[in-house]
């Protein structure tokens, strides 16, 4: 174990409970005044692999910027092709179909199927698997990955705008990978996911100022509305507190639009965003360079 563990990170959040409520109600207050602007939102076509390859470059440097880490090693990227999902479904419908027709002319030439047979279900066989396939690896369609082991950025089916603030948020966990000391098993942890959800937050608003375009930040303040409150319930829950009557009504509210708590109890990405929001609220930007750095002092302030 490198990284603190998840009791001493909810036992940071219970200490600060004041401090999560302010954060929740700021976060609550900026969802819904970028939904109230719908019509300024331009959130553009879907990214292509050359557009991915303008915007990631900047939002990269702004990363190095704001963790003060310039020594990076490189970083491949990958975006999801509508052209490549559709020769996927090609290519394993054809195979598949093809298999049962090798095996079926074999059962043909023992007289057990007829050909109609064979053919009919030769085609069914390959449109399930085509279907699978379509309907298969779903990190590949949507939100972004980063792979530790091949060092690539894989991003998915996603309008321009939500781009910078994607393609920050994979590179701080490559730059995480390269100065972080933790073990596999603490790549899921909220001191992973949290300074680069709001890594990723700070760049998209960079990009959101420079181009008057508030999109750029929607995913962010959505996700981040969304993980305060779970870990907020979550917090109340397990101290048995009743949380404040505005935040919970906002809860509800928010619940009932975006489908809340549905990754339940405890999840890190929660805990995370919460712990650094906590974090850089009472102390300053400057604790994700330190966290990055494997410094975790401000727990104990
Ligand atoms: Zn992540």
């Amino acid at each position: 174990m490198h990284l603190p563990s998840e009791a001493s990170l909810l036992e940071y959040v219970e200490k600060n409970v004041d401090v999560l409520e302010d954060e929740l109600h700021n976060a609550g207050e900026q969802w819904r005044q970028l939904r109230r602007r719908g019509k300024d939102l331009c959130f553009g076509q879907y990214c292509t692999h050359a557009r991915l390859m303008e915007i990631a470059p900047e939002a990269f440097s702004q990363v190095r910027t704001i963790l003060n880490i310039h020594q990076v090693g490189t970083v491949h990227l990958d975006i999801f092709s509508i052209r490549r999902a559709i020769q996927n479904v090609f290519i394993a419908g054809m195979g598949t179909s093809t298999l049962y027709g090798v095996a079926g002319a074999y059962d043909m030439f023992q007289d057990n199927l007829t050909a109609a047979e064979v053919g009919v279900g030769a085609t069914i066989c390959g449109t399930v698997a085509g279907i699978i396939a379509l309907i298969a690896s779903p990190k590949r369609k949507r939100g972004g990955h980063y792979d530790y082991r091949k060092r690539l950025i894989r991003i998915g089916l996603h309008r321009e705008a939500v781009i910078p603030e994607i393609t920050a948020h994979e590179y701080t966990h490559h730059i995480q990978k390269e100065h972080l000391k933790m073990t596999p098993i603490e790549r899921a942890s909220p001191l992973i996911e949290g300074p680069a959800r709001l890594v990723g937050g700070i760049v998209a608003r960079n990009f959101a100022e420079r181009t008057n375009n508030p999109a750029h930040v929607y995913h962010y303040v959505r996700r981040v509305a969304k993980e305060l409150t779970n870990a907020y319930v979550q917090l109340c829950r397990r101290k048995r507190m009743k949380p404040k009557k505005n935040l919970l009504r906002e809860q509800t509210y928010l619940n009932l639009l975006l489908g809340f708590n549905e990754k339940g109890f405890g999840n890190y990405y929660d805990t995370g965003t919460a712990v650094m929001k906590i974090a850089t609220a009472k102390n300053g930007q400057h604790i994700l360079e330190q966290v990055t750095k494997n410094d975790f002092s401000f727990l104990e302030k």
